[in-house]
């Protein structure tokens, strides 16, 4: 048995579970569970108290609720009222009674349902022409005579029952079945990482417990001490690092920068505009910070559009200015072309004592050659400033006397991965992090512990407001007309989906059906273009520039779209399914159109059902500023997330949520902050669990946990 956390179970690989071939164990790993490890952290969406479950006779209308039965009838029908438009139908009974259970245009569900089949329903029922029917219901089979999976039945029904986010090709059944597995071998040998006395301090539900019972609760009670356990370990493992960092930080000198000097005056005379009182000053704090003897480590946020951009060039001057080099770091290609061709525009005409600004582009995509001849104009100092991907973190890539670091879109790069660049200099460089995620201020704090935090407080003036929109579904012509309306004129626009693919679960159409159907019918006579995020980065970038030159009118997309990009001949934004979003992220959508001068619009589609996210609509449709936006979310807390799904915002937490687990975080950080005064490289016999696992989770921490 190893002296490991989770016993010999990390590392190994999910293909080797009883019921996980090569195409599953593939399936999984898309979704990043490639141990059995990554398995016991795959939490579940929701619960069902299949304890529980509501008898069909005591039904009551317009509850969502769960049902076990037999499927007795199936059938399927076309209704006349519009094309395109199909019901399917089954008709379920238990020992109570029987109900009607109806999903729209989803016709392929006619293959899974059979007569006889035992099934668990869940969803919300309604009253259709006088009876009660449930209405696009989850729903799972969990007795099905051709299957040999029928002897786990204690694990999907007569109890708590987890429900997962599924894969395709994957069912709820067979994951709860080698999340079992993987328990029960795990919960033997497993060692709790976090010291004894740190989960006393918190009356923290030990590690074994709390894997347990977030997957199957024995009651809701214990689900939620191990969902508070679980967050608690999120928010402390982030806060170990930060705390170190922070620590060390004390101890380095940085660089000393020359922030007055010519080559800047010249620059902010040239700008076609004035600086905003706001930009003004977090560039005042940004100089005292780049002209003082420790390292800079600054946040600066602003909303979308606030001008974020010209802030960190200048930044990035100060440091040209006094013979350094500066890097900025944005989140995509496109965006890091898009900033390399405005800043080398923008600083084309300075000139200073003969001294030019040379502006060099470092992507993923650049040719071998020109690849080499950037690497090597970079290492000589050839160029000053370097815009560029991740790219920029590479080994090869070697500065001769880098200063300053600019990252774009904090939230798209991990705290890992932050935490690695400023190794790209012999000296400490500045980092200056942009992000237009509008977090409260003294949630920043408490997140960035490491970090000073910066605002730009106000938007240049004489932006056009953007139009804000709210309609259903069963509107979504008219949505479509005024787009076509913006289109007639030149202009562009963009529909965005949740999801790529369709998904029956959610009963949502995705992005690349969507697509094929509006290209045939409602937008036939346009062009039309579609980008997610499983295409290819240089195939994102062949569609985004075929927009941006104005060879498609109307861009189909996912939230690949969510940052930074700038065309401001796009004045349309529709998004659909508006209700599956976050409102930072409907924000961010949002800030996609207006750049212009031009009147843009952004309308959001939402299905009749949703009625916690229409707070969240009418919260964009009533405020434009950001952070009034994130204030309301706070506010409205319902069960949307601030952040959207999973893999955007803060991608560090799983299940941990800043906003509203604030308590429960500060707690974590104060801890960190304890423990890292006493045993800051974690060396300590207690500490070596705990070592362990950090350095699993942020490997680039290896280098901070040495001494000096
Ligand atoms: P963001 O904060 O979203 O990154 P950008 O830096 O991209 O915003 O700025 C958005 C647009 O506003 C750019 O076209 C930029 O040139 C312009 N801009 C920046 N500052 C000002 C200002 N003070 N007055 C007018 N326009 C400005
Ligand atoms: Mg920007």
């Amino acid at each position: 048995m190893g002296w490991t956390s989770l016993g010999n179970l990390q590392d190994k690989p999910v293909r080797y579970l009883k019921g996980i071939g090569p195409k599953r164990a593939e399936t999984l790993g898309r979704l990043g569970i490639l141990t059995a490890q990554d398995l016991l952290y795959y939490f579940p969406r929701r619960y069902e108290d299949r304890a529980n479950l509501t008898p069909i006779s005591q039904l009551k209308e317009g509850v969502v609720q769960t049902i076990k039965g037999e499927v007795l009838l199936k059938g399927q029908r076309r209704a006349l009222r519009r094309r395109n438009f199909s019901i399917f139908q089954v008709a379920v009974g238990d020992d109570t009674g029987k109900i009607s259970v109806v999903w729209f245009n989803q016709p392929y569900l006619a293959n899974y349902f059979k007569p006889g089949m035992q099934v668990v329903l869940y969803g919300k029922v309604e009253r259709y022409a006088g009876r009660l029917q449930m209405s696009s219901p989850e729903f799972e089979i969990i007795g099905d005579s051709d299957s040999e999976e029928e002897k786990d039945e204690t694990l999907h029904a007569g109890r708590i029952v987890p429900v997962y986010p599924l894969p395709e090709g994957i069912s709820q059944r067979l994951l709860r079945r080698i999340i079992k597995h993987s328990l029960d071998e795990a919960v033997g040998t497993m060692a709790d990482f976090m010291p004894m006395e740190i989960r006393s301090r918190n009356a923290l539900l030990n590690l074994a417990k709390s894997l347990i019972n977030i997957h199957f609760p024995e009651n809701f009670d214990l689900q939620a001490q191990a969902w508070r356990r679980l967050c608690f370990d999120e928010f402390f493992l982030f806060q170990l690092p930060l705390a170190l960092r922070k620590l060390k930080k004390r101890e380095k000198k940085g660089l000393v920068h020359t922030v007055k000097g010519e080559l800047l005056d010249r620059f902010i005379a040239d700008l076609p505009f004035r600086l905003t009182q706001s930009q003004e000053a977090v560039i005042r704090e940004i100089s005292v910070d780049m002209a003082g003897t420790y390292p800079m480590h600054r946040l600066l946020q602003g909303d979308v559009g606030s001008g974020k951009t010209v802030v960190a060039t200048i930044a990035g001057i100060m440091a040209i200015q006094g013979g350094f080099q500066a890097a900025f770091m944005a989140p995509t290609e496109i965006l890091a072309k898009q900033h390399y061709e405005k800043i080398r525009h923008q600083v084309s005409g300075i000139r200073c004592q003969g001294k030019t600004i040379k502006v060099g582009l470092l992507t993923g995509s650049l040719e071998k050659k020109e690849k080499e001849k950037m690497l090597n104009d970079i290492k000589e100092g050839k160029v000053d400033l370097v815009i560029g991907t991740h790219a920029l973190l590479e080994g090869s890539v070697e500065f001769k006397n880098l200063g300053l670091v600019v990252i774009d879109e904090q939230h798209k790069f991990g705290v890992g991965q932050r935490a690695l660049l400023p190794r790209k200099g012999r000296l400490e460089p500045d980092v200056l992090i942009m992000t237009a995620t509008p977090i409260p201020r003294t949630l920043a704090i408490t997140l960035y512990a490491d970090l000073d935090v910066s605002v730009i407080k106000e938007s240049p003036l004489g932006r056009k407001p953007i139009t804000t929109l709210h309609f259903k579904e069963s509107d979504k012509d008219k949505v479509y007309d005024i787009a076509k309306e913006q289109l007639k004129l030149g202009r562009q626009a963009f529909i965005v989906y949740p999801v790529i693919e369709e998904s029956y679960a959610l009963d949502m159409a995705g992005a690349k059906r969507r697509y094929a159907e509006l290209k045939k019918a409602e937008f036939k006579e346009y062009r039309l273009g579609l980008i997610h995020g499983r295409l290819k980065q240089d195939e994102q970038d062949e569609v985004m520039q075929k927009f941006l030159q104005k060879k498609l009118d109307v861009l189909v997309a996912t939230t690949v779209l969510e940052v930074g990009i700038d065309i401001q001949n796009a004045t349309c934004m529709i998004v659909e399914n508006a209700q599956r979003f976050g409102l930072a992220q409907l924000h961010q959508l949002r800030g996609r159109v207006g750049r212009g001068t031009q009147e843009s619009y952004c309308i959001m589609i939402s299905s009749e059902e949703a009625e916690v996210p229409a707070a969240r609509l009418e919260a964009m449709v009533r405020y434009s500023d950001g952070f009034r936006i994130a204030e309301e979310d706070l506010k409205i807390r319902g069960p949307g997330e601030f952040f959207g799904r999973r893999q955007h915002g803060l991608s560090e937490f799983k299940i941990a949520n800043p906003l509203t687990q604030m308590q429960l975080l500060k707690l974590a950080r104060e801890e960190a902050i304890r423990l890292i005064g006493t045993d800051p490289l974690l060396q300590l016999r207690q500490n070596t669990l705990l070592k362990e696992r950090l350095l699993r989770q942020f490997p680039e921490y290896e280098r901070l946990m040495v001494v000096g």
